[in-house]
């Protein structure tokens, strides 16, 4: 599985729709300071679902909206699409190539696409929650997050490392297994009263 394109419309910076294309093995991305690489990033992190206007270095969502500058006007939308290469079958889908879109309203109103269908975020969520790219964006490793993850407490570590290893699936799938045998036990004491009531 590797990113195989990035088209960003309308997000931050890039007002004009973009496509940079990846190829397996290492990119790098070069530029000024202050000419957008790290925005290359950050449209990454939110079109796979990023909720926090913060981890995008904003102060609230619609900051990612391209706000406008002296020649060009403000737009109403961003959009970003993001083509992932799935031919070693990586994303438990039937394609070997998925297209992951979300596109935004200065409303605040999302949309999120799976290959051109409409779908929820939880839908992008479980697809990508078994490839290692998971909710807390552990794949990205922004500036001054290697120091944060050194210095990180013990528990915090371990859940960097657990969602790295796709134990964190399983630990959700537990505790909800766990939370319906809790409910069985009520049912069945309940039942249990009941029988001995009848006696
Ligand atoms: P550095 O090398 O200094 O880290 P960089 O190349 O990573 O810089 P970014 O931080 O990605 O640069 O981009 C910053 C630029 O993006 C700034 O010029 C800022 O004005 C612009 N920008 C950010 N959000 C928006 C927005 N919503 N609309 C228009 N421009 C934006």
């Amino acid at each position: 599985m590797h990113l195989k394109s990035l088209t960003v419309k309308g997000f931050k910076s890039f007002a004009s729709a973009t496509t940079l294309r990846l190829e397996p093995g290492i990119t790098c991305v070069v530029g000024p300071n202050g000419s957008g690489k790290s925005n290359v990033v950050d449209a990454i992190a939110w079109v796979l679902g990023e909720q926090g206007a913060k981890a995008l270095r904003g102060g609230k969502m619609e900051d990612v909206i391209f706000a406008g500058t002296a020649g060009r006007a403000p737009l109403g939308r961003a959009e970003v699409t993001l083509t992932i290469d799935n031919n070693d079958g990586a994303l438990p889908i039937d394609y070997t190539e998925v297209s992951i879109t979300r596109r935004m309203f200065r409303d605040g109103a999302s949309e999120y696409e799976i290959n051109g269908n409409s779908c929820r975020l939880l839908d992008i969520q479980e697809l990508l929650s078994d490839s290692g790219i998971g909710r807390e964006m552990h794949i990205i490793v922004g500036q001054g997050r290697l120091d944060a993850m050194l210095h990180a407490k013990p528990e915090d570590r371990r859940s960097f490392i657990e969602e790295a290893a796709g134990v964190l699936k399983h630990r959700k799938r537990k505790e909800k297994a766990i939370r319906k045998l809790d409910a069985m036990q009520v049912n069945l004491n309940r039942l249990n009263d009941l029988t001995a009531e009848l006696r």
